[in-house]
């Protein structure tokens, strides 16, 4: 389950966090399971849980959630060298608007902010002093904006990003384009969709839960002229973020395969529509050594 690839995952502290891999270690992890394991598309998990397919012992997949610009950029070519397939979940109003994942913009705005204060709409005034006030409001503002979808959600994010006059901009897109996420499928990987506007799946009114399903898969459908048949939950903020209603949603709007935050292995007969995965630590030796106690069973 990997996010982003950069250089100096340092330089997107203030936006994505801890989700940024460095080049040198993505590339050494790909050259690990490159190397001392079997690699799986998607489409193999499908037939493999279905029962259709016995793929080798030791196999993975790769995911990569959200869509960021580096994965077409800097990813692509490790996966492309290292001959590793990889499936990509895109949120698509942030293709659509060049646009960070509110997580990202929410972030940058209450860790970078020189305002002192940040008043919330029922009138509670949280302090921006230390980095443990600005974090506890940033969690507080996540735990909001995560059960907003679509423009109700735009509008609580532009709010804060207005009152507290720090919103993120860049002279680079830091989304991939649609030109660049056919460029994926030309080279085999996966696309699937991560929703439109990125919220908590498990927090949602069946009005908007149905939007965030369907739309995506029509969109990515239209723009990218093939199928959409995988589906990745966000994971922003609040727990659960899948329940069975929302595994329900998701067979409904027709989606094959979808992926959880939650840790652990792929076994025959698991449900398609809520796989679980595992975090790729910052290292070597760490992945290894969640991939192996993945395969004995233990989540991590
Ligand atoms: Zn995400």
């Amino acid at each position: 389950m990997y996010h982003s690839v950069m250089d100096d995952p340092l330089q997107a502290a203030s936006t994505l966090g801890g989700i940024v891999h460095s080049t040198k270690v993505f590339r050494e992890q790909m050259e690990l399971i490159a190397r001392d394991y079997n690699t799986l598309t998607l489409a193999d998990v499908l037939l493999f849980v279905q029962g259709e397919k016995e793929p080798p012992t030791r196999s993975v997949a790769i995911t990569f959630d959200d869509g960021y610009a580096d994965n077409f950029e800097v990813a692509m070519p490790v996966l492309d060298q290292t001959g590793v397939p990889a499936a990509f979940y895109v949120v698509v109003d942030c293709v659509e608007n060049a646009r960070l994942p509110w997580p990202a913009r929410l972030r940058y705005a209450f860790y970078t902010t020189k305002k002192s204060t940040w008043a919330e709409s029922n009138g509670t005034l949280w302090p921006l002093k230390s980095f443990e006030q600005r974090d506890g409001a940033f969690l507080k503002a996540c735990d909001d904006c995560c059960q907003l979808a679509g423009a109700r959600q735009e509008q609580f994010v532009s709010g804060i990003e207005r009152d507290l006059d720090a919103e993120f901009r860049s002279a680079e897109n830091p989304m991939m384009t649609w030109d660049q996420l056919c460029g994926l499928t030309r080279r085999g990987h996966i696309l699937g969709s991560h929703t439109m506007t990125h919220p908590n799946m498990a927090y949602l009114p069946d009005a908007d839960l149905q939007i965030e399903f369907a739309e995506s898969k029509r969109s990515l459908e239209e723009r990218l002229n093939s199928p959409i048949d995988h589906f990745s939950y966000p994971c922003p903020a609040l727990s659960p973020h899948w329940r069975d209603r929302t595994v329900e949603a998701s067979a409904q709007a027709k989606y094959r395969t979808a992926v959880t935050t939650n840790g652990g292995p792929v076994r025959r007969n698991h449900n398609p529509l809520c796989l679980r995965r595992v975090r790729p630590t910052k290292d070597i030796e760490g992945l290894r050594w969640n991939l192996e106690c993945t395969f004995l069973g233990r989540s991590v």
